[in-house]
């Protein structure tokens, strides 16, 4: 039998994350993965996505491009299976980069996957591990809805599996992942259909995000099926596993993080709960937790969504919707002054009080992906409309409307 100070079940980003900083803080670390290092991020996930996103901004750019005056390039199909096997390389990569990091780090990993067979034990292959403190990383999977025939239909999972590009496609989902594959297959060329069961994507987003992008989705040749009846999941059915506001499961010494808790899934969220739950056990924080408030996020739709902190119903319901005031700007980025195609953005500030203190950012539009960031840390740290209006602008730049809105 093996023991450890720490254990890790899942060696996506985080799992990876808690790991490496306990070990940094000295505990005796082990992680354990059943499918290869990096988890959904790395692998079907962010990366993938991503890189799947640049290459339609590209073919976006193509089409452009005779209408900045280089007349002789017109777009052209994509080599799909090309673009796949890059994508796998610099994928491979990556899973060796994790590797040697645990390795540096100096942590076992584990080939296969983990089950309890007590409290404070867990097993592998022929392996058995005791460990005081173990962590469950395990990330989620992707759900097929529970009609007829859906065992036909891929997974986002499957869709990176994918050696040729799919003529034809219905996506069913209105949510980020649903989004961004129908950005992306509609400017690679693919005809693509969204069905989304109400009347608008994304429905947790501010509505003016909501509705820009439906229009934008539309006008860019996705065909748009709405109010579609589905028969509806339940959520707490999804398996997550309930945890406290520090990791803590129902179980003493057993702890979760990332999407296996349900709750935001997003990489950075699930490394951020990972290493603050290592410097609570190993590094005497014993109040160390994630603060789960104004985490921003981006959608890469085509143009992003950047966003953070609450929408303007939530606000009203926080604040009263008296105490409420928007600041909102539409306009077509300076990019296309030039071209025939158009993409609409969308600004929103949402602020309360007398101070107007700002509680909620919105932006769909060119850029909005690399803008939200920054401004994520500004509302944080509590900037108000008047710290904005003092910040000189950058010109000419969509970002600068932020800190002009009248
Ligand atoms: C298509 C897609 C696009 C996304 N895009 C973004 C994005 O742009 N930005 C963003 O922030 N997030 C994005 N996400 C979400 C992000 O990938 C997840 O939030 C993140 O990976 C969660 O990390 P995790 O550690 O909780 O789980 P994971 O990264 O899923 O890792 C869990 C690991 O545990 C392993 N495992 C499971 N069970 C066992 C077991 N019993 N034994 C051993 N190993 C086990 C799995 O093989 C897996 O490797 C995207 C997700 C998808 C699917």
């Amino acid at each position: 039998m093996k023991t450890c100070d720490f254990l890790v079940i899942g060696g996506g980003s985080g799992g990876i994350a808690a790991a490496r900083k306990a070990a940094s803080l000295g505990a005796k670390t082990i992680v354990i993965e059943g499918k290869h290092l990096g988890g959904t991020c790395v692998n079907v996930g962010c990366v993938p996505k991503k890189i799947m996103w640049n290459s339609a901004i590209i073919a976006e750019t193509l089409h452009d491009a005779k209408d900045y005056g280089f007349d002789q390039i017109s777009p052209s199909p994509i080599n799909w299976l090309h673009l796949k096997q890059q994508r796998e390389t610099y994928i491979h990569y990556l899973n060796n980069i994790y590797k040697r990091n645990l390795d540096t780090s100096n942590i076992e990993v584990l080939s296969g996957w983990a089950h309890f067979t007590d409290n404070k034990t867990v097993r592998v292959n022929n392996t058995t591990i005791h460990a005081e403190h173990i962590l469950i990383a395990t990330g989620g999977k992707p759900q097929k809805p529970n009609i007829p025939g859906s065992h036909l239909g891929l997974t986002s999972d499957d869709f990176f599996k994918l050696e040729k590009q799919p003529k034809r496609i219905a996506i069913i989902g209105a949510g980020y992942i649903a989004v961004e594959l129908a950005g992306i297959l509609t400017a690679l060329g693919t005809d693509t259909n969204l069905i989304i069961r109400h009347e608008y994507p994304l429905r947790q987003f501010d509505i003016s995000l909501q509705k820009a992008l439906i229009e934008m989705l539309t006008q860019s040749g996705t065909r748009l099926y709405k109010n579609t009846k589905q028969t509806s999941i339940d959520i707490d059915n999804k398996g997550h596993i309930q945890t406290d506001a520090y990791q803590n499961t129902t179980v003493a010494g057993i702890y979760a993080v990332g999407d296996v808790t349900g709750r935001l899934a997003l990489t950075p969220v699930a490394i951020a709960a990972g290493r603050k739950l290592a410097d609570r056990l190993f590094g005497s924080k014993p109040e160390a937790k994630l603060d789960y408030n104004n985490i921003p996020t981006v959608v890469f739709s085509h143009p992003p969504i950047g966003t953070v902190g609450f929408t303007e119903q939530e606000a009203q319901q926080q604040y009263g919707i008296q105490n409420i005031k928007t600041y909102q700007t539409q306009f077509t980025n300076l990019y296309h002054a030039l071209t025939e195609r158009k993409t609409t953005t969308v600004m929103k500030l949402i602020v309360v009080g007398d101070q107007e203190k700002i509680v909620g950012i919105h932006v769909i539009g060119i850029g909005a992906d690399e803008m939200i960031q920054g401004f994520a840390v500004a509302l944080k740290m509590g900037a108000t409309k008047a710290d904005f209006d003092n910040t000189v602008a950058i010109h000419p730049t969509a970002a600068e409307e932020f800190v002009t809105l009248k």
